[in-house]
């Protein structure tokens, strides 16, 4: 089928060079196809975008966001793009919208117990920095090294201890974005306590980006507890003898930060992947 367009590639690719003051404007092929391809999963409804614009300040969210408006050309908003779900991947003829590199940790306050950061922070960077002054992020996804806060955010993200301190939707007080019309809006604040009005935040927390671009974000630390760490391991011989102590641990008093069920074939698999030096020997509970 042939299809018929009111303008050319490069009259876009021009037009974002020119809307776009701080960032970058890419259009190489191998830089198309590594930001429009996720090596985890193929999708027939990925596409080679059309430019990638690594932007480096609201104004290049905003002036790309206006040359998509004026062309009607779809927006794919990625972070450090290791979604699992293709959430990140280009369309034919997309404009990828990276916030990687807006990536600076604005503030920590000890004092509020937040920090303010952009998009682009990695979660392990944010909880390291964090632990510095006593304090830690909580939410701690698989991806924790590897992740940004804004992909977080537009994923609600969470991990093993998520239970306990829950998602990143329980841990994000205030948020900065902007919307598809380039209007930059400020959603919550930094306070713990925010009980008036429609609670936009979370409306925007897991939308993946369809809602707007998330430019800055305010989360919740929590001081880091007193005392030792223990870890334990416990065997069971069948699950429901494990669901059973798991109940009884979580109303004991004790709340760990973390519980972990793993069946024989995955403890297997973990065992032949690791190639462990000791043999553990353990009598089932
Ligand atoms: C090894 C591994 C382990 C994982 N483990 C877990 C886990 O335990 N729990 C869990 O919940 N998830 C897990 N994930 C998924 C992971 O948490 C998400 O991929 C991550 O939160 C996305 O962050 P990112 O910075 O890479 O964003 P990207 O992958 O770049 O983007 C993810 C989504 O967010 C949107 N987005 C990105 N930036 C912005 C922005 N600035 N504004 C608005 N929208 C934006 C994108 O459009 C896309 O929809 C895992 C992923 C991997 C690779």
């Amino acid at each position: 089928m042939t299809v018929f367009s009111a303008f050319t590639d490069q009259q876009v690719i021009t037009d974002l060079t020119q809307s776009v003051p701080d960032g970058l404007v890419v259009t190489d092929s191998d830089t198309l196809r590594e930001y429009s391809f996720s090596s985890r999963m193929t999708d027939d409804d990925s596409g080679l975008a059309l430019a990638v614009v690594r932007a480096h300040s609201v104004p290049d969210v905003q002036g790309t966001l206006d040359v998509a408006r004026k062309y009607h050309i779809p927006v794919v908003t990625q972070n450090q793009f290791t979604s699992t779900v293709i959430g990140a991947d280009g369309l034919a003829g997309s404009i990828i919208l990276s916030t990687k590199d807006m990536n600076q940790i604005i503030e920590i306050s000890k004092a509020d117990s937040l920090a303010v950061v952009q998009p682009g922070v990695i979660n392990g960077d944010l909880d390291a920095a964090a632990r510095k002054q006593g304090m830690f992020y909580a939410p701690d996804p698989g991806s924790k090294k590897i992740s940004g806060i804004g992909g977080n955010v537009a994923t609600n993200a969470g991990g093993m201890s998520t239970v306990k301190y829950g998602a990143t939707k329980d841990n994000v007080l205030g948020l900065k974005v902007v919307l598809a019309d380039g209007r930059a809006i400020k959603v919550g604040g930094r306070t713990l306590k925010q009980a008036f009005g429609y609670d936009l935040t979370q409306l925007f927390i897991g939308s993946e980006g369809t809602l707007g671009v998330v430019t800055e974000v305010t989360v919740k630390l929590l001081p880091i507890p007193l005392g030792q760490s223990a870890v334990g391991i416990a065997f069971f011989d069948n699950m429901t003898r494990l669901a059973d102590a798991v109940a009884a641990i979580r109303i004991s008093g004790v709340y760990p930060t973390m519980l972990e069920a793993l069946d024989a074939p995955t403890i297997a698999a973990l065992d032949q992947y690791e190639a462990p030096t000791t043999a553990i020997t353990v009598a089932p509970c």
